[in-house]
């Protein structure tokens, strides 16, 4: 007996399916004859994915400059996961942890190497910061919920250590099982080409498009031949977009040239979700059809790409014994303009419209899905 069925789930490469849940899980998919107790019927009116999962947010609530709430950026929004890039350290990861248990959104954490975690923007200024059995402590304390770790190497986080929080933040991946390990790249000191350097496979730089001087990008506009190497060494791109991290000119250069993303995240946190020129994810999502991508490559970057880059197993794909995690939205074809963090416009014809999240099988309409009463049985 299944617990919820949905109808007619127009799947992204136009086929319509049923998609049928029992316990939390993915139970059938495909034509289903059985009936459940809750069914809903989208009749092929819009699309159902793997739920969205956003790769790098901001959502301690206590957080003195990057708070949010994880509902506020996760269903409300059509995200069904999300996972805070670094708000806490070793010092406050429990409270993190206590504080998001009772929200609808799957949340996890990279734990800042830093202990604080981003109290001030120079965390990674004092290398007493680091405190490599706090974060063992911490990581062996919270196995399923610290699912990687996060270091910001840019001259305003890292003060006069340049490099050096890079490098030991290897050393203590190392020391906890290789847990995946997110850079965030600004400006320099330390250059990228160091920072390219040091990354092995499966680590990720997140801000991967972002129109600073030290970009990923040669002044001449080709890829540096330091993250050509990263690149194939299998390290990741992360979007990261942020109020001062994404540049359409990076973006769109970038991508003519085959260096897509792995994964589109928002960096979003209260401010930048209300002032723009984040938003939200799937406002993220579609300024990437401005840039050259498709509808298939924008959905797999926060679904199976975000679960395999972060590990998480049992998300990213809609297949029988997966989590009954969804996203149902609209693709709105209409002109809309869209900025990015330099103040630059762009414009476009379409739009992503979440309308719902089903979180292990419970259904959260979003505020969009409210205001268009789409789902008012
Ligand atoms: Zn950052
Ligand atoms: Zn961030």
């Amino acid at each position: 007996m299944f617990d919820l069925i949905i109808r007619r789930a127009r799947f992204i490469d136009g086929s319509l399916n049923d998609v049928a849940v029992a316990n939390g899980k993915i139970a059938a998919l495909g034509e289903i004859k059985e009936q459940a107790a809750h069914e809903y019927d989208l009749a092929g009116r819009f699309y159902l994915s793997a739920g969205w999962i956003d790769s790098h947010v901001h959502c301690y609530p206590k957080s003195p400059i990057y708070h949010d709430e994880a509902d506020c950026i996760g269903v409300a929004t059509g995200v069904t996961t999300v996972v805070d890039a670094g708000s806490t350290g070793a010092d406050d990861i429990d409270d993190f942890y206590q504080l998001t248990r009772s929200a609808s959104t799957r949340v996890y954490a990279l734990l800042n190497i830093a202990r604080t975690g981003i109290v001030t923007q120079n965390e990674l200024a004092d290398m007493t910061q680091i405190d490599r059995v706090g974060i063992r402590d911490a990581v062996q304390r919270l196995p399923g919920f610290i699912i990687g770790i996060k270091a910001r190497i840019s001259s305003s986080v890292v003060g006069a250590n340049g490099i050096r929080p890079l490098a030991l933040a290897k050393t203590i991946q190392q020391e906890n099982g290789g847990l995946p390990l997110m850079v965030h790249i600004g400006n320099n000191p330390p250059d990228l080409d160091e920072i390219a350097d040091l990354l092995t496979s499966g680590d990720i730089i997140t801000h991967c498009y972002n129109g600073k001087p030290n970009r990923i990008l040669t002044p001449a506009g080709e890829l540096r031949a330091s993250v050509h190497r990263a690149l194939q060494r299998d390290v990741r791109l992360d979007v990261g977009h942020g109020t001062a991290s994404f540049s359409f000119e990076v973006a769109r250069a970038a991508i003519a040239q085959g260096i897509l993303p792995h994964t589109i995240s928002s960096d979003i946190y209260c401010r930048n979700r209300l002032n723009g020129p984040v938003r939200s994810l799937a406002h993220v999502m579609s300024k990437f059809f401005s840039v050259g991508m498709t509808l298939p490559q924008i959905i797999d970057c926060v679904t199976v790409n975000a679960a395999q880059g972060l590990r998480l197993a049992q998300k990213g794909r809609l297949a029988v014994g997966f989590d009954a995690d969804f996203t149902i939205f609209d693709l709105q074809h209409q002109s809309c303009s869209f900025i990015d963090s330099e103040g630059v416009t762009a414009s476009g014809e379409k739009q992503l419209l979440p309308l719902a999240a089903v979180v292990a099988g419970r259904w959260f309409v979003t505020e969009e899905g409210k205001k268009q009463h789409v789902f008012d049985l």
